[in-house]
């Protein structure tokens, strides 16, 4: 007999948890259908192992750097066995509180792939489930390149199945991901070398932050190659690759390649033709404002809509979501502008709103920048020296601080108070206004001239 919810979220994933759990503080009978570990991509092969690995490169760069503040270190080892362990660890205590989360919250907890049978009904194993209000929220894979040898490759979650601290490492991409998995293995001791197809590192980005970034991680020792495309992967023996790129040039000896070249939706075997599902032609699930696909009672959240492909925005999407379904906030949706972002790129960058040629070609000659670059008092007495920059983008008379950009150590923490103040509208005036916190790199950004 198939089984009836208010409301069915497909993956258990930041999205689909979120929409399930704030359904079910309204009282909502509700069931998560996840095929694999709880908690998705963020939290199985994403946001949480990366930032573990993040700190760890980060340590491994304060010791470095300890020496000018005094401490004579003598041979630092680093056991990546370790780090993997106690990651793997704290990673699965994560799924095992969310199967506790789910049973408290009186969530069903479906295990397997689900298909549709129709608009209003899912079949996992061989069981059947309908529900008023059926959320997607399947996420997405890393791709992988039509290219010949390419299988060599691994993928962001190969990255986190090493068991090893690779010797050298090819990074392929320019995104997120590249940058962030690039900076880690250099850190740790990996000699990495990058791929670029085209000239810039997060192409998207302002200038400034993509340009200080380039300088600073060739400044850590990766090597960067711009305008170099992969045309084979060949494997020389057991643990060494080889690359032959479009341009002729041949790179030797990695024992690692890594296609970091983006993410795709994970909408294979949702049969989503049965419901009658739209997808894009990239395969995203194309919605409205408030998450609606274009079936009624059929909702898409999270990345398998393509849009800001981040877990605050998959939770806050599902979180409305809900409050809109269940409780009473007709209006009540994630509006997609102004969503802060870090890259935890070493040093790491914080970014929110316009970038400065986005803001020109929408204001023109309203657009004043204010910005500035220098080294941060820590970097006073070490070697290794790190520039912050920081750009605000204010548009007419008011000045009002439409962009709001920084590269530099801390700029992952900084940035939340920030765009608290920019969703506000606050004005160059405003943050005039605000009395700086001293000795911080942060004060800069309310004493810009
Ligand atoms: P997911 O979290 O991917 O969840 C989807 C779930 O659905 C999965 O568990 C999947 O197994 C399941 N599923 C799929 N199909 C089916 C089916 N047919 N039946 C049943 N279950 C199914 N974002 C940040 O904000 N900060 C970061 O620092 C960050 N770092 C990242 C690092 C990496 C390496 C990666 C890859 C991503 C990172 N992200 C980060 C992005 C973030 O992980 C995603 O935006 C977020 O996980 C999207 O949530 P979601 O619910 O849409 O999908
Ligand atoms: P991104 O979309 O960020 O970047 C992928 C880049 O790879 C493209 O921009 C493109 O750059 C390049 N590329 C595409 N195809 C090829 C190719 N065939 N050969 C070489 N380069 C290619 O994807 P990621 O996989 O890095 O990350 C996916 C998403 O996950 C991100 O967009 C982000 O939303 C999320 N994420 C968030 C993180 C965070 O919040 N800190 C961390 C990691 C991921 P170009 O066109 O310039 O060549």
């Amino acid at each position: 007999m198939t089984q009836h919810y208010d409301l069915i979220a497909i993956g258990g994933g930041s999205g689909g948890l979120s929409v399930a759990e704030r359904a079910a503080r309204y009282g909502k009978k509700c069931a998560v259908i996840e095929k694999g570990p709880l908690g998705g991509t963020c939290v199985n092969v994403g946001c949480v192992p990366k930032k573990v690995m993040w700190f760890g490169a980060s340590i491994a760069h304060t010791l470095e750097e300890a020496a000018g503040y005094g401490f004579s270190l003598s041979a630092v080892d680093f056991d990546w066995a370790h780090l993997k362990r106690v990651r793997d660890e704290y990673v699965q205590g994560i799924n095992d509180w969310y199967h506790t989360y789910l049973a408290d919250s009186g969530i069903s907890e479906i295990v397997g792939t689900a298909r549709f049978v129709d608009a209003r009904t899912v079949e996992v194993a061989g069981e059947r489930y309908s529900a008023d209000h059926i959320v997607i929220a399947p996420g997405g894979e890393p791709t992988l390149p039509d290219t010949e040898g390419a299988q060599l490759g691994i993928t962001s979650d190969g990255f986190f199945s090493l068991e090893t601290l690779p010797k050298r490492v090819a990074v392929v991409g320019s995104g997120y991901i590249a940058v962030e998995l690039a900076g880690m293995l250099n850190a740790l001791g990996s000699d990495v070398t990058m791929l670029l197809r085209r000239e810039h590192l997060l192409r998207n980005f302002d200038a400034m932050l993509r340009e200080s970034l380039m300088e600073e991680m060739l400044g850590d020792g990766i090597d960067i190659l711009a305008r170099t495309q992969v045309r084979r992967v060949v494997r020389e023996s057991d643990d060494c690759l080889s690359i032959e790129c479009e341009n002729g040039q041949r790179l030797e000896g990695f024992d690692v390649l890594i296609w970091a070249i983006g993410r795709r939706p994970l909408t294979a075997g949702l049969e989503l033709g049965a419901a009658g599902v739209e997808t894009d032609a990239h395969g995203y699930i194309t919605t409205d404002k408030f998450q609606q696909t274009n079936v009624s009672g059929i909702y898409a959240i999270g990345d398998v809509t393509g849009q800001a492909q981040l877990t605050p925005v998959a939770i806050a999407a599902g979180r409305r979501l809900s409050d809109r379904l269940f409780g009473g906030m007709d209006e009540r949706h994630l509006p997609y502008s102004n969503i802060p972002t870090v890259v935890f790129s070493h040093p790491p960058i914080g970014t929110v709103g316009l970038t400065e040629s986005e803001a020109r070609a929408t204001h023109g000659e309203a657009v004043k920048i204010y910005q500035t670059r220098f080294t941060a008092m820590y970097n006073a007495f070490t070697e290794r020296q790190q520039k912050t920059a920081m750009k605000l983008v204010t548009v007419g008379a008011q000045e009002k601080v439409v962009g709001c950009h920084i590269i530099g150590p801390g700029a992952d923490e900084m940035l939340q108070g920030f765009a608290v103040a920019i969703r506000m509208g606050a004005t160059k005036q405003d943050l005039d206004d605000t009395v700086a916190i001293h000795p911080t790199s942060s004060e800069e950004l309310v004493t810009m001239r």
